[in-house]
C-alpha cells in the first residue's frame, strides 16, 4: 500500500537563513545584469520546461502517483497539460505582452506621449501546495520567468515525491544561475521569508497566507495570494439533469478526491428537488467509479494521515454522522475515504464551518434557490461559486449579487483552463491572479512612462503667479 506518510520530506542538508541569503544573492546578481530580462533568455527558459514536460513526463507521472496516489489521466489532464498549455500560449503571445502598452496623453502634458512599460520585479519567490503539486509549482514559474524574473520555487514537502523532482530536474532544463529551487518545510519556508524579495506568490491555506503576508510587510514586498474556501454549488431544478450530476461528481471526486481549491464543497438546492439530484449523483458516481467506491482506481487517495484524521473528526461528529446518506466507508491503511453525501448538517458542525479539502458532500436544502444566494453571501467570500440552471434571469441575479474569485454557470472547475480568465480569490480566498497574460501581468511592475519634448514650453506653469496666467491654466 501506499502509505503518504512513509515518503516523508527528507532533509538533506541545512537550510538555513544564511543559505537562503546567499541564494537570493546569486540570484539578485543575476537579475541585476540583466540577462533575464531579454525576450531571448525568457523564451529560451519557457523552452527548457516544455523539454522537461516531454522528457520527464513518466517521472512526473510518477511522483504524482507517489504523492497522491493520482491516476494517470488526471496527472496529465490537469497537472502536465495544463503546464505544457502555459508554456505555449507564454511563447505564443509573450513579444506582445512585453511590448509597451500605448496609453493616452493628457491636456496637462500636451504634447507628449505616454506608455506603460511592463518590468520585471526582480527576485520572486513561489511557494507551492501539495494538491497539484506539479501545476501549482510550475505555472507561477512559467509566469515569473516570462515576466524576466529570477525565481525561487519552493515546492511543497507535503508532496515529497514532486518536490525532490523539481530539485533533481527543473534546473537541469533551465539556467540555475536565475531559477532555483529550494526543497523544505516551514523551517527553510521561514528562512527563506526572511530575505527581501521583490514578490511572494503564495498558494495554499489562508493560515499561512497570514504568515507570508506579514513576513511580506516587513519589506515592503507585494504578494499574490492565492488561497481557497468553501465553493458552493447551487443547483436549481431547471437543469439538464444528468449532465449536471456528471459535471459535479467530475468536479468533487474526478478532480484529485475533492483536494483542489476550487472544488464543490457543498451544495445548495431546494428541499423539493434534493432527492432528485440526490439520485442523480449517485447514479454518476457509479457510473463513474463503479459500486465499490473506496477501491476505485480513478480517485486519488487522501495525501496524507494528518489530512485523513481532519476529514474523520468531521464525519465523527455525532451530529454529522447521523447526516450521512451515501458513502461513508474509510480504508485508514490506504488513506481512503468514500465519496460521502451529507443532507443538511446543522450550521454550527465543523465541516459547514471549514474548507472540506476532500471527498466529503454536504447537501443544504433551502425553500428557494434564492435563499442559497444569502447563504453564500453570509460566509467567506470563496474562491468559485457555481450555479447550476437555464434560467437566465437565476443567472444574472447569482453573477450580480454574490462575490467570488470566480464562477462557473452550468459547470465545475473548467473555468481555470480558459487563459482569457483571471484566476484568483477576494477577500478570504485570496489577493491578486494568474494564469495567461494575467500571469505576465502579476510578475510586472507596471512602470508609468511619459515622453515630453521641450517644444511649447508656455510660462503661465511657471511662478510668479498672476491672475492671468491663472485664466491661461
Ligand atoms: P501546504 O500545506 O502544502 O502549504 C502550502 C505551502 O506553505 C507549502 O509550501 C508549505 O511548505 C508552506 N508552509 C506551510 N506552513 C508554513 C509556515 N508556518 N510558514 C511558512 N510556510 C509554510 O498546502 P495547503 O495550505 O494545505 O494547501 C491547501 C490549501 O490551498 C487549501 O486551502 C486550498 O484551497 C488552497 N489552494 C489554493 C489554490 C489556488 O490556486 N487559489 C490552489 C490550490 C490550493
Amino acid at each position: 500500500s501506499v502509505m503518504a506518510d512513509e515518503i516523508v520530506f527528507n532533509k538533506k542538508e541545512r537550510f538555513d537563513k544564511d543559505a537562503a541569503a546567499s541564494i537570493v544573492k546569486e540570484l539578485r546578481g543575476t537579475f541585476c545584469s540583466g540577462k533575464t530580462k531579454s525576450y531571448e533568455w525568457r523564451v529560451a527558459q519557457i523552452k527548457g520546461i516544455l523539454r522537461m514536460l516531454v522528457d520527464r513526463e513518466r517521472d512526473i507521472i510518477e511522483a504524482l502517483y507517489k504523492d497522491l496516489s493520482k491516476p494517470e489521466t488526471e496527472a496529465f489532464v490537469a497537472e502536465i497539460s495544463m503546464a505544457t498549455s502555459s508554456c505555449s500560449h507564454a511563447l505564443k503571445d509573450l513579444k506582445h505582452w512585453m511590448k509597451p502598452e500605448k496609453a493616452h496623453t493628457s491636456f496637462t502634458t500636451y504634447p507628449s506621449s505616454a506608455e506603460i512599460v511592463s518590468e520585471p520585479f526582480g527576485v520572486v519567490l513561489v511557494v507551492a501546495p501539495w494538491n497539484f503539486p506539479f501545476l501549482l509549482a510550475i505555472d507561477p514559474v512559467i509566469g515569473a520567468i516570462a515576466s524576466g524574473n529570477s525565481v525561487v520555487l519552493k515546492p511543497s514537502e507535503i508532496a515529497p515525491a514532486t518536490s525532490s523532482f523539481f530539485r533533481k530536474y527543473l534546473e537541469e532544463y533551465v539556467d540555475s544561475s536565475a531559477i532555483r529551487v529550494v526543497e523544505g518545510a516551514i523551517d527553510e519556508t521561514t528562512a527563506l521569508l526572511e530575505q527581501k524579495w521583490d514578490k511572494i506568490f503564495y498558494t495554499g491555506n489562508g493560515k499561512v497566507g497570514r504568515i507570508i503576508m506579514a513576513a511580506a510587510a516587513k519589506h515592503l514586498t507585494p504578494v499574490v495570494l492565492e488561497l481557497g474556501g468553501k465553493s458552493p454549488v447551487v443547483v436549481d431544478s431547471n437543469i439538464n439533469l444528468m449532465v449536471a450530476a456528471r459535471r459535479i461528481v467530475s468536479g468533487k471526486w474526478g478532480s484529485n478526491n475533492g483536494q483542489t481549491c476550487v472544488s464543490p464543497d457543498y451544495i445548495i438546492t431546494t428541499k423539493s428537488f434534493a432527492p432528485t439530484l440526490i439520485d442523480a449523483l449517485k447514479q454518476a458516481l457509479e457510473e463513474f467509479f463503479g459500486k465499490d467506491l473506496l477501491q476505485s482506481k480513478d480517485i486519488s487517495r487522501i495525501v496524507n494521515s494528518k489530512h485523513y484524521a481532519r476529514l474523520s473528526n468531521y464525519l465523527d461528529e455525532d451530529k454529522v454522522s447521523s447526516k450521512i446518506i451515501h458513502g461513508g466507508q474509510r480504508d485508514e491503511k490506504q488513506l481512503k475515504i468514500a465519496p460521502t453525501f451529507l443532507l443538511d448538517v446543522p450550521e454550527d458542525s465543523q465541516i459547514m464551518n471549514e474548507e472540506i479539502f476532500g471527498p466529503l458532500l454536504p447537501i443544504v436544502t433551502v425553500d428557494k434557490v434564492e435563499d442559497g444566494f444569502d447563504i453564500i453571501n453570509s460566509r467567506s467570500k470563496p474562491l468559485a461559486a457555481y450555479l447550476f440552471t437555464n434560467d437566465k434571469k437565476l443567472q444574472e441575479e447569482f453573477v450580480r449579487t454574490i462575490s467570488a474569485g470566480g464562477m462557473l454557470i452550468n459547470d465545475t472547475i473548467l473555468h481555470l483552463t480558459n487563459p482569457s480568465l483571471p484566476f484568483g480569490g477576494v477577500g478570504e480566498s485570496g489577493i491578486g491572479s494568474y494564469h495567461g497574460k494575467f500571469s505576465f501581468d502579476a510578475f510586472s511592475h507596471k512602470k508609468a512612462v511619459l515622453y515630453r519634448s521641450f517644444a511649447g514650453d508656455s510660462s503661465a506653469r511657471y511662478p510668479p503667479y498672476s491672475p492671468k496666467k491663472l485664466r491661461l491654466l
